[in-house]
């Protein structure tokens, strides 16, 4: 059992739930984080229910779980994450669109463009890029970043960008708008711990072997550090299915609305690795409730320095978010 403090609970309020514990005969354990008090029970009989009357004490969860702060036990309401003018987890959906990679000026200026004419609101590109191969393309870095940072300027859209290190969060949060955490990096704990303080929104990237649990108890690390803007994205996760390069856990969308009010949003791209198959796993998506798309768009995908394969061209895009447009009506969104 575990008894969640409201963030300005007192140092009193914390005494009196630590006695009463220790009247029941009940050891307790105490951890206290920037976003939370949390007192770990044992054996909790009754005294939970005694305990969720007390004053300063925000919730009581009991099973076997990672996550705390970002359940729905802990906070019923969605939690809006704004990024400048963009909101995610309203009733409007957020198309994230741009290139793998940021390549060159021209072709992060042309694809931002045309990502906007489509009406996307926020620009994606990765400066940064964690590959399986050391010998692929690593992205530009800090160039990449001040070329995010001028066409922002430019279109308006807001950037989100990967960030891999704890010691790049600094840099990457003073060119983007959105820190991305990859699927790569979902449980490297400093790095969730540094995208927390950095007080910047987060783009939360499931693991590709990473349960709903385990993801829930990613987000709650970057929520402890008392940041609570973190969007979560399925991505895809491994499967024993070759011909796609993830599978798209297209139910873990709904799932995760019920086990948590974080926003949720979905990456055809990556899920799928082929171009071919982004517009219908968008449109599942977004038939499944998810808050938002992130779709891989370059201006000439052959060519693309990463995830080519996967790409949707500008005119795709354009063409795809049609029928995406209607289901999202059908279920009650808009984009
Ligand atoms: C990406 O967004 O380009 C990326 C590397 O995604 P993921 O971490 O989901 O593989
Ligand atoms: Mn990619």
């Amino acid at each position: 059992m575990i008894i969640v403090l409201d963030r300005g609970a007192t140092e009193s309020q914390l005494d009196e739930v630590l006695r009463e514990a220790s009247r029941s005969g009940q050891q307790a354990s105490v951890t206290r984080s920037k976003g939370a008090t949390l007192v770990r029970l044992d054996a909790p009989g009754d005294l939970a229910d005694r305990l969720r009357a007390f004053p300063g004490v925000r919730a009581t969860l009991s099973g076997n779980r990672s996550y705390v702060l970002s359940s729905r036990d802990y906070q019923e309401t969605d939690t809006l994450v704004r990024v400048r003018d963009v909101v995610f987890g309203g009733t409007k959906a957020v198309l994230i669109a741009g290139p793998c990679s940021v390549e060159t000026r021209d072709q992060i200026f042309t694809v931002a463009k045309a990502v906007k004419a489509a009406g996307a609101h926020m620009l994606r590109g990765g400066a940064f890029k964690p590959r399986t191969s050391p010998w692929s393309f690593q992205g530009l870095g800090e160039e990449g970043l001040k070329l995010l940072a001028e066409v922002s300027v430019e279109t308006g859209l807001p950037v989100v960008t990967e960030v891999m290190a704890p010691e790049q969060v600094d840099l990457v949060a003073r060119y983007a708008d959105m820190l991305q955490i990859g699927s790569r990096s979902v449980q490297n704990f400093p790095l969730l711990r540094a995208a927390g303080r950095s007080g910047k929104p987060v783009l939360l990237k499931r693991g590709m072997a990473t349960d709903v649990d385990e993801f829930l108890g990613a987000a709650d690390y970057i929520l402890a550090e008392g940041n609570p803007n973190v969007v979560l994205c399925e991505r895809g996760i491994r499967t024993f299915e070759t011909s796609t390069r993830f599978t798209l856990d297209v139910v873990a969308i709904p799932l995760l609305e019920k086990l948590t009010h974080l926003p949720v949003i979905a990456d055809p791209s990556h899920a799928t690795g082929l171009s071919h198959l982004v517009a219908p796993a968008a449109r599942a998506a977004i038939a499944a409730g998810a808050d938002g798309l992130l779709i891989e768009t370059h201006p000439d995908p052959r060519e693309a320095l990463s995830d080519g394969r996967q790409a949707v061209t500008m005119a795709e895009l354009d063409a795809l978010m049609g029928p995406v447009r209607a289901v999202a009506a059908a279920v009650g969104r808009s984009f």
